[in-house]
């Protein structure tokens, strides 16, 4: 799945039907005549950048977001039709589109377009949780569209879940993970609330702080998603995704090991050949650009030696599976000594464990990732 040769590709559709008041990801309101501005400027773009696939075989396609379902079923064949004809797909290649609840069954039409995997922004199944996120559905809303996402076909079926949100209780979060575990799915990807610059969220941050859930309380619910999720068949595989056997994402595990990526559309991230860049973040000028034969990229980096391999080992090591350090540095080149010493130092604290050339996030290693991450790097 992750040979040499292989690569993914993301499309940002950023169309949502409103803003939720934490989101920082750039959102455009969902317009017809904006839809048929980004597929013309993505036409383009794929015209510009499929000759860089030519010795690669494309193992993930991610349509993300936004709410790229918003794009309809037939704004999407006609991407998939690009790639279909100017690249090479992998057999089991995955193809997943995110989407949100209030879409309902019109979301099944996409199990007729190539898609093959949905990530649906579920994120609670508590009434008063979902409003407090600014969610536009409601519980029922998404226990039946997972139904009848499933009913249609679409057997493999993800879910965003949060936690660490004002008001929720780990009772209430006990909950939605009781129901989860009714429910036909595959994978689950958990993240907790962040406040991140320029949302609403982060204005109102003095006034939602006092309603957050207490660290204790944050980590009893952390606690408690492993062990439903486990019960459930949905083993932990990275810090935040849980999956059944055989349904790890393809995509987010290439984002893991360093599989290179393109991404299209405005906002998008690449990493192509030790170089990372990024898409202007404003539709109107990402067309001009394409227009004009010019590059859309505003933003771009290759990291220098060392930091470069150290970066790609702190973010391998999210897997619980671990690092093998032979194969990584034999794809990487050699970790400097300074980090062989780093990693003791790691397994001396207990954050790190190593069993013959695996080293691997302890359980306590997992909950201070982002330590152990700064320490390496
Ligand atoms: S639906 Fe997702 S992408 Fe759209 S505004 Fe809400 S969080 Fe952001």
């Amino acid at each position: 799945m992750t040979g040499n040769n292989s690569a993914s590709l993301y499309f940002h559709i950023p169309f949502c039907a409103r803003k939720c008041p934490y989101c920082h990801f750039y959102v455009l309101p969902d317009k017809q005549e904006l839809k048929e501005q980004l597929l013309a400027a993505l036409s383009l773009e794929w015209k510009r950048e499929f000759p860089k696939l030519q010795s690669r075989e494309i193992v993930s396609i991610y349509f993300g977001g936004g709410t790229p379902s918003l794009f309809g079923p037939r704004a999407i064949e006609t991407i998939l039709g690009w790639i279909q004809r100017d690249a090479k797909l992998s057999s089991q290649c995955e193809i997943t589109i995110e989407a949100n609840p209030e879409e309902g069954r019109l979301l099944t039409a996409f199990a007729q377009t190539g898609i093959n995997r949905m990530s649906l922004g579920v994120q609670s199944l508590d009434e008063e949780i979902l409003k407090q996120l600014g969610r536009k559905h409601t519980r029922e809303e998404a226990l039946s569209t997972v139904h009848a996402l499933h009913k249609a076909g679409v057997q493999n079926l993800s879910l965003d879940l949060m936690y660490e949100i004002p008001k929720q209780t780990p009772s209430s979060f006990e909950n939605t993970l009781k129901t989860l575990a009714t429910l036909p799915i595959t994978h689950i990807s958990l993240y907790n609330l962040t406040f991140e610059p320029e949302t609403v969220f982060f204005k109102r941050k003095q006034k939602l702080t006092p309603l957050l859930p207490t660290p204790d309380e944050s980590l009893r619910m952390l606690e408690m998603a492993v062990q439903y999720l486990e019960k459930m068949g949905l083993r932990r595989y990275e810090i935040s995704a849980f999956a059944r056997e055989g349904y790890h994402s393809i995509h987010n595990t290439g984002y893991w090991t360093a599989r290179p990526f393109l991404g299209f559309g405005p906002s998008a991230f690449s990493h192509w050949k030790g170089r990372r860049y990024r898409n202007i973040a404003n539709l109107k000028t990402y067309e001009e650009n394409l227009l004009q034969g010019r590059s859309p990229v505003d933003f771009e980096e290759a990291l220098p030696h060392p930091q470069n391999i150290l970066e790609l080992l702190a973010v391998e090591l999210r897997l619980l599976r671990g690092v093998e350090l032979g194969t990584f540095e034999t794809r990487h080149g050699p970790l400097p000594q300074e980090t062989h010493m780093t990693i003791q130092e790691l397994i001396r604290k207990g954050w790190l464990t190593r069993n013959e050339n695996i080293i691997k996030l302890s359980e306590e290693g997992l909950l201070f990732y982002d330590s152990v991450a700064s320490e390496l790097i």
